[in-house]
């Protein structure tokens, strides 16, 4: 079930998306252009509103462009995919079914036999630390379970690429900390191409390959660093590199730096 990496590649080229807003056109996205390699893991951080969640819908199918086109492996994106997995801070969960439940349904799309289905689904949980779960409900699972078992839902089918939107920032400092190293371990395994959004600049290096930064009306990339230290991270380990980038990002992120920009 490892994704190839020739697959997975996300091209967005000269890509703006307007809304209208209540005051009149709002531009959320400017002429952007980003390639996500296959089986690379981005990270997308910028101020509230600059347009992050508006290029992760667009890429997602959810949200249409306005101009510029968005492909995945070549074929242009016209609508949600089953390539395309995605995983939100609100975790998404059925709360009528078990955690198993949960899984389950996010394979049904595969045709597979009931026994196959619950086969797989219980060796995502396994994957995830939640195989004594599994018939729990979603309301008696602390945040970080509710959030391991939307992991499971979504790797478990097979995705070329995982779209997350702030996936642990309804959870504690030390839960994070655990979902990283758990997201990191499943994603190392499945390799699917990963864009990770989120408002946290120390979260954003530890875990990704390429961190690009936006910036706000018109939403733009303004700045890309490749980051190649090993996993696991950390600040004291990684070296002074990535103390240095986490201080520009800092600054670019600052008020004043984004009117400059
Ligand atoms: P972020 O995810 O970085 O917080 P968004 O992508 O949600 O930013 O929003 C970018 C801009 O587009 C904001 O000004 C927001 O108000 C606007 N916007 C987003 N979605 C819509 C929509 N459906 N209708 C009107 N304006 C929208």
């Amino acid at each position: 079930m490892t994704t190839m990496l020739n697959e997975g590649h996300v091209r967005v080229q000269d890509v703006t998306i307007r809304f209208n807003g209540k005051k009149g056109p709002v531009i959320a996205l400017d002429t952007t252009n980003v390639d996500l390699k296959p089986g690379t893991f981005t990270a997308l951080i910028g101020p509230s509103g600059c347009g992050k969640s508006t290029l992760m819908n667009a890429i997602g199918g959810f949200v249409k462009t306005s101009s510029g086109t968005i492909a995945l492996d070549g074929v242009p994106i016209t609508g949600p995919s089953d390539k395309v997995g995605v995983i939100f801070q609100q975790y998404g969960l059925f709360p009528w079914f078990t955690a198993l439940g949960n899984v389950r349904f996010g394979l049904k799309r595969l045709g597979l036999s009931k026994a196959e289905e619950i086969d797989r689904a219980r060796a995502a949980l396994d994957e995830v630390g939640l195989g004594a779960h599994a018939d729990k409900y979603p309301q008696q699972l602390s945040g970080g379970m509710k959030q391991r078992v939307a992991i499971a839902r979504t790797f478990a089918f097979g995705p070329k690429v995982l779209l997350m939107d702030e996936p642990f920032g309804a959870l504690d400092a030390q839960t994070r900390l655990v979902m990283h190293d758990l997201l990191l371990s499943v994603w190392q395994k499945h390799r699917a191409t990963v864009l990770f959004v989120t408002h946290d600049v120390d979260e954003a290096l530890l875990l990704a390959d390429e961190v690009r930064v936006m910036s706000q009306a018109p939403g733009r990339l303004i700045r890309h660093y490749e980051l190649t230290q090993a996993r696991p991270r950390t600040f004291s380990r990684s070296g002074s590199d990535l103390l240095t980038i986490r201080d520009e990002i800092i600054d670019l992120l600052r008020p004043r730096a984004l009117i400059d920009a």
